[in-house]
């Protein structure tokens, strides 16, 4: 299995995930032309996608859905409450309803030899959900827009050979910042997103031996940076109650608009 962030971050998201014969991507967040030039850096063309697997219906998931859907036709997987919320968004202009299918958490479905299995996350949105995906015996997730973690996220996201995980803000950045107080307040909520710090004791309840590389993405732009994002979510695993030391994994930072390295498991 492949996996790559094309783009990942509050201002737009876009995650690619596929084996030889089938590609998706997770999220539309960013512009038809940036989705193409990111797919073509990895030998894809946006018409040779088969699927995207839309997370919930913030634009910096979707800014990019109106456009990819009308110039090929590509089919979109949510749930039902997020494909209504799509419907009613205007900015992405006119999209054909008949593409669009609708899927439920803790259902599995397939798309080639794919298995999706979407699981719903703490956000505020219609009905958000969170992407594995299986080929044989590899696994990856991309999990971003997620307020908290309980055990059921953390039972999810057991056995990953790659994750694609949340690190959005400092909460000392966010604190002393200059976002007024009530967006604040909706970032450090339980339907917000998950801090560096939060992350970090997360990703220490799911490693284990055979992870083979975590990205850390959807770094708020005002409130984060990569470096401290790596280092706390490093130094969280070393203290957290795990086995594990920072420095046992690969950890890499997706960036706000440079395609990442594909990885390959
Ligand atoms: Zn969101
Ligand atoms: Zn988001």
């Amino acid at each position: 299995m492949d996996i790559c962030s094309i783009a990942s971050g509050s201002s737009g998201n876009c995650i690619y995930v596929g084996t030889d014969h089938c590609h998706l991507m997770v999220d539309a967040g960013i512009s038809g032309k940036r989705i193409e030039n990111g797919l073509n850096s990895i030998g894809l063309k946006t018409a040779e996608i088969d699927g995207i697997l839309v997370t919930h219906e913030h634009s910096d998931h979707i800014g990019g859905l109106g456009v990819v859907t009308r110039k090929y036709g590509l089919p979109v997987y949510a749930t039902k409450e997020t494909i209504d919320a799509i419907l009613h968004t205007r900015s992405i202009g006119k999209v054909e309803e008949s593409l669009f299918h609708p899927i439920e958490p803790d259902m599995d479905f397939s798309i080639g030899d794919i298995t999706i299995k979407p699981f719903s996350i703490s956000h505020d949105a219609a009905n958000p959900v969170a992407y594995v995906m299986e080929n044989g015996s590899k696994k990856v997730a991309v999990a971003t827009d997620m307020g908290k973690y309980d055990d059921y996220i953390v039972d999810k996201l057991q056995g990953l050979d790659v994750l694609l995980l949340e690190a959005n803000h400092d909460i000392r950045m966010l604190q002393a910042g200059s976002y007024p107080y009530p967006l604040k307040r909706r970032i450090l909520g339980e339907k917000g997103h998950l801090s560096n710090e939060a992350s970090g004791q997360l990703l220490g309840k799911v490693l284990h031996d055979n992870m083979k590389k975590v990205i850390l993405g959807h770094l708020s732009k005002e409130n984060n940076y990569a470096q401290l994002a790596y280092e706390t979510v490093r130094l969280e695993v070393t203290m957290g109650d795990n086995p594990y030391d920072g420095s046992d994994f690969p950890i890499v930072v997706a960036k706000r608009d440079e395609v990442t390295d594909l990885v390959n498991v």
